[in-house]
């Protein structure tokens, strides 16, 4: 049995008194919610307010990236040592960063070997491009993004993967659920592979890309999808809780 998740990637939204009172609308019912896993990534600066109005719930958080650097001279850069303790997890790879940022896999490589040093749990997020699944080379990219990304990274049940076809995000134009469902056994499958059939069985691989309130059970009632990444439906309180409560229910 995985546990499914919810993550809410917030992105460059919020200040702090806006996060602040995002939460506080949210956390009285994510709280009660049993059967799912919450985690909350706002931006950096309002990891500590977040992390300490959650004290108490079952609620996690999430940074949105780091840099793989312990410390030193990168300005502007948030290290994995600066984020222990603020959160559990960390969303790596992310298409904005590798679109806007030029990250590539063996960034991402580096940075989930860092994390993981720091007790941080990975979100790694792959997908693959309008262009390349309309010329058929969706399994060709994730089978790349997975090798590299995970190059010289031993099993390990606390990765999370997020499939986040690029062309889903933030476009209103959602996967098929059972299109989606298949790409994630192909993930899994190939999980399988890399690592071995038990941890893969055991890793969540979550669905990112468009998720509301109207497709949510679309997506986790298919067997290898095993929650969502939700990023623009996350930042409105009644809609996130709506979608974290179907998923909850659905579990039951
Ligand atoms: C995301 O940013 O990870 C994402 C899935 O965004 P949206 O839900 O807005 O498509």
């Amino acid at each position: 049995m995985r546990t499914p998740v919810i993550a809410a990637n917030w992105k460059m939204n919020t200040t702090i008194p806006e996060a602040n009172n995002l939460v506080s609308q949210m956390k009285y019912k994510l709280n009660l919610m049993e059967n799912i896993e919450i985690i909350i990534c706002p931006p950096f600066i309002s990891l500590s307010v977040i992390k300490e109005l959650l004290k108490g719930t079952s609620i996690e958080t999430g940074a949105q990236n780091m840099y793989s650097e312990k410390e030193g001279a990168y300005t502007g850069e948030i290290s994995p040592q600066m984020l222990r303790g603020l959160c559990e997890y960390v969303i790596l790879g992310h298409s904005e960063r590798r679109f806007y940022f030029s990250e590539n896999d063996d960034i991402v490589n580096k940075k989930i070997k860092s994390a993981l040093m720091y007790d941080l749990k990975p979100i790694l997020c792959i997908g693959e491009s309008l262009i390349e699944k309309e010329s058929n080379k969706t399994e060709e990219i994730l089978s790349e993004q997975l090798d590299k990304g995970l190059h010289e990274i031993a099993n390990n049940k606390d990765l999370i993967i997020a499939y986040e076809p690029l062309w889903a995000i933030g476009t209103g134009m959602a996967a098929n659920g059972e299109e989606a469902n298949i790409t994630i056994k192909f993930i899994r499958d190939k999980m399988a592979q890399l690592w071995n059939k038990t941890t893969s069985d055991a890793l969540r691989i979550l669905y990112g890309g468009s998720v509301k309130s109207n497709n949510i059970i679309e997506f986790v009632s298919k067997p290898d999808i095993d929650g969502v990444l939700v990023g623009g439906a996350s930042l409105k309180a009644k809609e996130f809780l709506n979608i974290a409560n179907q998923i909850d229910n659905y579990q039951q």
